[in-house]
């Protein structure tokens, strides 16, 4: 089963709660897909003994092959080509935008003249390797790169349909989270009861709603705030999985990289309970849809 962790917005407590559970199941696979900003290593500290680059290939463009027809300027739906056609004698240009560029490989298919070139360009690293019985995998997206997609489906690739897998999935409802829930089994999106929470949330759950995917919400500093957040559960009958209270002390175990578990080993059971009323969600057909 895949499980990934979301939130509508960062801050929430998300990649806590992705840790905690996959320590709380004993083998589980763990996939930290927050690729701009990978933090789970802090709390699993895995020992890693693999890493892989991640490239894209980007065109090139032969300039003497070019008739600046403008073709791949008009395919490519993320503007990362500009074609400036030639006048009065002066020769065209196609300009390349690298870091708009997903690869997709539009352009030089339908180049009529055969003048585009794919040359790989590295925006990222994959690391993997065990955290005691967890196996752990992480991408990291390289400073600068704005195109995450490519390196978080480049994690999901060492997804073993057996095991049970956590993604941690960046923040937010945009393209990378898409990419990073997109095929789970569940996701648990996390959030927190003030306006803020509640905004983000009702967003992340339209996305999931969309992608057809089964999900349930967990509240963290749950007993801060207002009661918005679970008014809204109610009236959507989106299922209360878990509730954190704000502690100072959490806060500080998790300031100097502790999890959740470690520091409060009351909270294992909890996570446990957790996945086991997912399943039963899902063989009941009430988790969030
Ligand atoms: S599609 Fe090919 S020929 Fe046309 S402008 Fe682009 S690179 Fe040049
Ligand atoms: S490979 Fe795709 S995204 Fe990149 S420039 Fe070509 S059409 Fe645009």
């Amino acid at each position: 089963m895949i499980i990934s962790v979301a939130s509508g917005k960062g801050g929430t407590g998300k990649t806590t709660v992705a840790v905690n559970l996959a320590l709380a199941l004993k083998d589980a696979r763990f996939f930290d897909c927050d690729v701009e900003e990978p933090n789970a290593h802090i709390f699993l500290k895995p020992r890693l003994n693999r890493q892989e680059k991640v490239f894209i290939p980007v065109p090139e463009i032969d300039t003497a092959k070019c008739s600046f027809c403008g073709k791949c300027g008009e395919v490519c739906a993320y503007h990362a080509l500009a074609v400036i056609k030639g006048e009065g004698g002066h020769q065209g240009e196609v300009l390349v935008f690298p870091h708009l560029c997903h690869g997709c490989g539009a352009c030089s298919m339908l180049c009529p003249q055969g003048a585009i070139r794919e040359v790989n360009k590295e925006i990222g690293t994959v690391e993997s390797g065990s955290a005691g019985e967890i196996s752990f995998v992480s991408g990291r997206l390289n400073v600068g790169e704005a195109v995450s997609p490519p390196v978080i489906r480049r994690v999901k690739e060492y997804l073993e349909p057996s095991k049970t897998a956590v993604i941690d999935a960046p923040p937010g409802t945009s393209c990378p989270v898409i990419c990073a829930v997109k095929g789970s089994d569940f996701c648990i999106l996390v959030t927190e009861p003030t306006p803020f929470g509640l905004h983000d949330l009702s967003l992340a759950v339209e996305v999931l709603r969309k992608m057809e995917i089964p999900f349930g919400v967990v509240i963290n500093r749950s007993d801060i705030g207002d009661g918005k957040v679970e008014d809204y559960c109610a009236k959507e009958n989106i299922p209360v999985l878990m509730r954190i209270p704000f502690s100072r002390e959490i806060a500080e175990a998790y300031a100097r990289g502790i999890s959740l578990i470690s520091a409060f080993p009351d909270f294992k059971g909890k996570f446990i309970e957790m996945r086991a009323r997912i399943g039963t969600l899902l063989e009941s057909g009430k988790a969030g849809r």
